[in-house]
């Protein structure tokens, strides 16, 4: 998790146990760099997401450790409670990466590990809560299931479980190897990718039709998705045998540097530049989209804002995907 999740998963959780209000630590500093605005906006976010929702007496569960059955690994869900409409599990996400409640096998991880040993209950509900990643239907997304699903789901997720253990395990590259530490060790991810690369330097195809151009497309999407996630593993493999002195050609070991951000509390920082007489404190007032994130109703925020047309793009439907098979 990047360090900025870190910092707003911290700020959750202290809210989620304890009580304390993130906007009274605006400025502290975490061994994982200072509180923000922008960390103490999303967690309001998600605080206001989760007592929307909450019936404001069961009790809540923040980071609790699951294990995954028939996976020697745990998962961390960021908050669990149980109430009269069933079980929910939130998952924050910090990141810009939009990221799916439906068919989340993160989540579908986390709801077999928490349900293990207890009954299915009447609803199962995955959220994530994602202020920081534009959505047009909002920041939280629920995908609710119904015991009969949630068994269908299970049964699916446990036996890819068991297939892993297969000597020659089956492996299917998708948008998921993203987040799959093997990656840049996998055959079938690099064959993808080797495939997709042929297509690209072969193709002398002109597409005929609004089909063919949608399903390149979709292709496309899938084929960047591949190709990031080969890439990042490669990358991590190259660092590591560069660590043991190993040489990769063409290419060398160089840090990489985030923003220069304040290491001492915000308000410090502040006072020292009114010693230089300059005053650095900010006084913008919050973009819409985080003006609703910050709570103020969506129809006000809506009647005093608007966007403009400057072209047209394209968005993904609802439609089959396909992925290559390596
Ligand atoms: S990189 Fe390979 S093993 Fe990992 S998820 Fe992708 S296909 Fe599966």
């Amino acid at each position: 998790m990047a360090a900025d999740g870190e910092v707003a998963h911290i700020l959750a959780e202290d809210y989620f146990k304890f009580g304390i209000d993130p906007a009274s630590r605006l400025g502290q500093a975490t061994k994982r760099g200072p509180i923000t605005e922008d960390h103490v906006r999303g967690v309001q976010a998600f605080i206001r997401a989760v007592n929307d929702r909450w019936d404001g007496l069961s009790p809540r569960m923040a980071e609790t450790r699951v294990d995954i059955p028939g996976l020697q690994s745990k998962g961390r869900i960021d908050l669990k409670y149980q109430q009269a409409d069933g079980l929910w599990i939130w998952d924050y996400k910090h990141g810009r990466t939009w990221v799916d409640a439906v068919e989340n096998w993160q989540l579908l991880c986390y709801a077999v590990g928490a349900l293990e040993h207890y009954s299915v209950p009447g609803a199962i509900h995955l959220c994530i809560c994602q202020p920081n990643s534009f959505d047009p239907d909002g920041p939280v997304k629920v995908w609710t299931l119904t015991p009969g699903e949630f068994v269908i789901y299970r049964g699916r997720l446990l036996a890819a479980i068991a297939a892993t253990k297969d000597p020659e395990p089956r492996t299917t590259p998708g948008p998921h190897c993203l987040w799959c530490s093997g990656r840049g060790a996998c055959r079938a991810l690099g064959a993808a990718v080797a495939a997709v690369f042929d297509y690209l330097t072969g193709a002398e195809y002109v597409p005929a039709s609004g089909a063919a151009v949608g399903l390149e497309l979709s292709i496309l999407d899938q084929a960047a998705d591949l190709i990031k996630a080969r890439r990042s593993g490669l990358e991590a493999d190259a660092l590591a045998r560069s660590r043991k002195g190993e040489p990769i050609v063409g290419w060398e070991v160089v840090p990489k540097m985030s923003n220069l951000n304040w290491t001492v509390p915000l308000s410090q920082a502040a006072d020292l530049a009114d010693l230089a007489g300059v005053n650095i404190r900010k006084e913008a007032l919050l973009t819409p989209l985080q003006a609703m994130a910050a709570g103020v109703p969506a129809e006000i925020v809506e009647a005093v804002s608007g966007r403009e047309s400057y072209g047209f793009g394209l968005k993904k439907s609802k439609s089959p995907e396909v992925f290559f098979n390596g």
